[in-house]
């Protein structure tokens, strides 16, 4: 039996004047996802469980099959393993995004200017070699996105993500460590200020301890492999053991090579992989730039450039099982990601499912399930 996981990154959303009162899984042209649909099972999942922030760390944890409730520590350590990075018990990580903070302390950017990632790595040598010491350790990772290692006790903070609060007033860190953490990044300043990017500061957020997952294989016994082009996805196949196929031409936009990944996924099942995720987060992006077309064309490309010939490809293995699930919705009205539950699909090659419609509408009704046991139900007997 061969395993396929497909993740269209926040692609659930809300009905849209735009789109005639339709949601972008509605109006997208999706032959090849409604004929799976109608062989298979849908249903609604919680991906985001209650009291959790609706982020792709949370949901795709939840996805691999992982109750986010009893391992998310943060967003921070599942990047740092993405970088190869691996917390001490006594150390924790932050997100250290480059951003820009205006002088009316409202925050302009929280990309820094999008920097590339040698222009950001040469202000991170800096930052480590005038500010790093006594346990404080910068380490660089891709354009605005970096990580900051300090000792445990700088944990005890409650810090806001920089992109809640673009063109809004900063939220300074609360907490026991705020003084802190407010002295690295008033330091920052005159190390990032003069630099040649379009930021000024550092902004720390997203803190956690290693998390302690178990790998995927002594979990549910399959050797799995995925791609994506998203740290994130990344550091969580890392902290689970789960190999991580590079493909050069995934980007992480809309431009991805939808291709590339399913072909990805065709090479390692027929390699011995028993398990493998395909990660596209082109329908998160387009959330949140509020493109509708490019929502809707991303849902289209999943259809016509992965799906497609995936399922051929898959029945040629022999029997194989699918689920389609997204992280957390990123509705375009609202450009941000929403806790609400989101449509998943069970698909079994040789045994028909109650068959449905892969919509936002058409799984409404349906009792809301655990995202993280989802897993369990595709490997597991259904
Ligand atoms: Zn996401």
């Amino acid at each position: 039996m061969k395993y396929v996981v497909c993740v269209p990154d926040g692609c659930a959303d809300e009905p849209l004047a735009e789109l005639g009162g339709r949601t972008p899984l509605e109006a997208a042209v999706l032959p090849n996802l409604r004929a799976l649909a109608a062989r298979g099972e849908v249903g609604r999942a919680a991906v985001i469980p209650d009291g959790l922030a609706p982020g792709s760390d949370v949901g795709n944890m939840a996805i691999f099959g992982y109750d986010p409730v009893r391992y998310h520590t943060g967003r921070a350590p599942i990047e740092a393993a993405a970088l190869g990075l691996k917390l001490a018990p006594d150390q924790v990580a932050y997100r250290c995004n480059l951003v820009a903070v205006g002088d009316d302390a409202t925050m302009v950017d929280f990309a820094g200017g999008h920097p590339s990632n040698e222009e950001a790595a040469e202000v991170v040598r800096q930052l480590e070699a005038e500010l790093g010491g006594d346990g404080v350790e910068f380490h660089p990772g891709v354009q605005y996105r970096h990580i900051l290692v300090a000792p445990a006790d700088w944990a005890e903070a409650e810090c806001t993500p920089p992109h809640d609060l673009t063109g809004q007033p900063v939220v300074w860190p609360t907490g026991p460590a705020a003084s802190r953490l407010q002295g690295l990044m008033d330091a920052s300043r005159s190390i990032v200020g003069p630099a040649p990017i379009g930021a000024n500061q550092i902004w720390l957020w997203g803190q956690g301890f290693q998390p302690q997952m178990p790998s995927f294989q002594d979990t549910y016994g399959l050797d799995a492999a995925l791609v994506t082009a998203v740290d994130l996805v990344r550091g969580l196949g890392v902290l689970t053991g789960i190999e991580v196929v590079e493909l050069d031409t995934a980007t992480g936009w809309y431009d991805t090579d939808y291709e590339g990944k399913r072909d990805c996924a065709l090479d390692a099942l027929a390699d011995g992989a028993d398990l493998f995720i395909i990660h596209v987060e082109a329908s998160d992006e387009a959330g949140h730039a509020g493109d509708v077309a490019e929502k809707v064309r991303a849902l289209e490309n999943w259809d016509r450039r992965i799906l497609a010939d995936l399922v051929p490809g898959l029945d040629r293995l022999g029997p194989w099982r699918m689920l389609m699930l997204p992280d957390h919705a990123t509705p375009l009205a609202l450009r941000t990601h929403t806790p609400d539950a989101v449509p998943y699909l069970l698909v079994d090659s040789a045994t028909p499912g109650a068959g449905g419609t892969y919509t936002e509408a058409g799984v409404a009704a349906a009792p809301v399930v655990p995202g993280h046991e989802l897993m369990a139900r595709l490997v597991g007997v259904r």
